[in-house]
């Protein structure tokens, strides 16, 4: 009987069953797993890709606070995401027009944020996010980073989502990762030049302010690549790159996967 039990007992504690994560568990951080091909993964409730060779990518927002929920097959993984502090700025007395911009541009502003976010969404079976990303510059010199917030007047602004990398205008920019173009602009609102990377998986990366921009919607880059250069387009105070890292809406954390220190 006992013998009988122990045989019953190794074939349920041993399911084929094997998972990898690389990344931590804080806000702002892109988390590349790996588990066995074929396995089926819902990350709090939502199904996520799984690419042939097991690999799949997911991130945690700015703000994050509940506990990961990860189902893979019919187990269950609980993960604790662990807090921050962002850099917040409060600055009064300023000019009413400073703080909002001006009304005539609410139309524009609002169909550019649709393009983006349509881009964001894109939801293909690339791989490239398994790869590991370089800096978009020669010399990365961080003059801003991911998560602080300025409040304006007392109102709470966007906060800051990118890495802004401080450089001269006509800097010759490279692309992070491996990717295909999903969106090219020359001129938005906010961003001036701006560029979007589909990497897989929901996976994208935006480049910002540019004033160059080499490449075509559609095409595939490779890392490394030269894709544009450094400007001051949009509404920027001065000649810097601002690069972006997206799991579909969720906006990650680029120094999480970048070579820089903060
Ligand atoms: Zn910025």
């Amino acid at each position: 009987m006992r013998f009988f039990l122990t045989i019953i007992f190794i074939i349920i504690a041993t399911p084929s069953f094997a998972v990898t994560f690389n990344g931590s568990f804080v806000q702002g951080s892109f988390i590349l797993g790996k588990t066995d091909p074929g396995s089926k993964i819902f990350i709090d409730k939502k199904k996520i890709r799984v690419s042939k060779d097991g690999f799949f990518a997911f991130g945690l927002g700015r703000d994050r606070k509940n506990d990961v929920i990860i189902k893979i097959n019919e187990k269950k993984i609980v993960k604790k995401v662990f807090k921050r502090e962002y850099n917040i700025q409060r600055i009064d007395g300023l000019e009413e027009k400073k703080v909002t911009p001006p009304e005539e541009v609410y139309e524009r502003i609002k169909r550019e944020n649709k393009w983006i976010g349509e881009a964001r969404a894109i939801n293909t079976d690339l791989v490239f996010f398994k790869n590991k990303f370089i800096n978009p510059l020669e010399n990365a010199i961080v003059t801003g980073v991911y998560g602080s917030q300025r409040i304006l007047n007392g109102k709470p602004k966007w906060p800051h989502y990118g890495i802004d990398f401080a450089a001269e205008e006509g800097t010759e920019i490279k692309a992070m990762l491996d990717g295909v173009v999903t969106l090219v602009e020359p001129d938005l609102f906010y961003t001036g030049g701006t560029l979007i990377f589909d990497h897989g998986h929901g996976i994208s990366t935006l480049y910002m302010h540019m004033e160059k921009i080499l490449v075509k919607k559609g095409q595939k880059v490779k890392q490394g690549d030269i894709i544009g250069t450094v400007g001051s387009t949009g509404r920027s105070t001065g000649a810097h790159l601002d690069v972006r890292l997206n799991w579909f809406n969720v906006r990650l954390d680029p120094a999480t996967v970048l070579d820089i220190k903060n």
